[in-house]
């Protein structure tokens, strides 16, 4: 039987060095010990019982232990092979909720099928928002996600329009999703220790959806060119996609959109006004 305990980080190192692994800096392997943490971050999700969830870097298993007792089906996807081999063959082995995908999940999320009902993670810092962007892009609309993250990472995704940490980030993750600051968790909660706190963020998929699925392609381009170049005015930004001086200046009057505006200023309902018109 699996009794890892997860709150010392020295039971993590024995169990990784019996098996003659060790952490990997490459993969932002920072594990969250407190299970009051742990517990908190699955309460965000919450009841549970019965619901399917991706797991995003399960690592040796510290959220999804918390997940599986609660009764969900756990689908984990984890990059490094020796973690994988430890959660496949040792921790959760004779748990039938549990599911392991090796590998990237930047590639292997990809070739899921199905959208689950619930998507955790505590995600590594050098890649997390990409991730996040990567789900929400290709259109894989959760229920709803909870995420562990660097705190300014959460703070840009729950940005208000003209604050310092709105970008086309906070839009895209405010597009189909209402995204919550739920708590910031102390470095001190991780081992190795990062230099930086962290933060998790529950973010609700809204009732509807603004975007028909083959309209988001197109949605996402306007976005990214117009913060291209976050100093610069709308209509600098958008003469790159839209090279006629005088079809631009009519598709922002439809908007409704001053030419001299920056995207910074602009909210989600602006920009998806500034969409139509195109
Ligand atoms: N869930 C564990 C915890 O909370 O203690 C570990 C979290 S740790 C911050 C991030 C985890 O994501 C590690 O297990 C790491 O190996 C994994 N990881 C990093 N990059 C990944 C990727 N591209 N695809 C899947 N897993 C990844």
């Amino acid at each position: 039987m699996w009794n890892l305990n997860y709150e010392k980080a020295k039971e993590i190192i024995d169990v990784l060095s019996s098996h003659g692994f060790a952490m990997n800096k490459k993969f932002g392997q920072n594990f969250l010990l407190p299970l009051s943490v742990r517990e908190k971050i699955v309460g965000c999700m919450g009841d549970i019982e019965g619901s399917e969830i991706f797991e995003i870097g399960p690592g040796l298993g510290a959220i999804t232990s918390v997940m599986l007792k609660k009764g969900a089906s756990v689908k984990a996807f984890e990059i490094d092979h020796g973690f994988a081999e430890i959660l496949r063959e040792e921790a959760f082995t004779d748990e039938p909720g549990f599911t392991l995908v090796e590998g990237d999940a930047l590639k292997t999320l990809k070739a899921e099928g199905k959208c689950p009902d619930l998507i955790v993670g505590n995600l590594p810092y050098n890649v997390g928002s990409v991730m996040i962007g990567d789900i929400i892009e290709r259109g894989m609309l959760s229920r709803k996600m909870v995420f562990t993250l660097q705190k300014e990472v959460v703070e840009r995704i729950c940005a208000s329009p003209s604050s310092k940490d709105y970008s086309s980030f906070s839009v895209l993750c405010q597009l189909d999703y209402v995204p919550s600051y739920a708590f910031t968790i102390s470095r001190s909660s991780f081992y190795p220790q990062p230099n930086v706190d962290s933060a998790v963020v529950v973010m609700t998929k809204k009732e509807e959806n603004l975007l028909e699925p083959e309209e988001r392609s197109n949605f996402f381009m306007l976005l990214r060119s117009l913060f291209s170049q976050r100093r610069k005015t709308i209509k600098n930004n958008l003469s790159r996609i839209i090279a006629d001086k005088t079809e631009l200046a009519a598709i922002l009057e439809r908007a409704g959109i001053d030419e001299k505006e920056r995207a910074e200023n602009l909210s989600l309902e602006d920009i998806l006004r500034l969409y139509r018109s195109i």
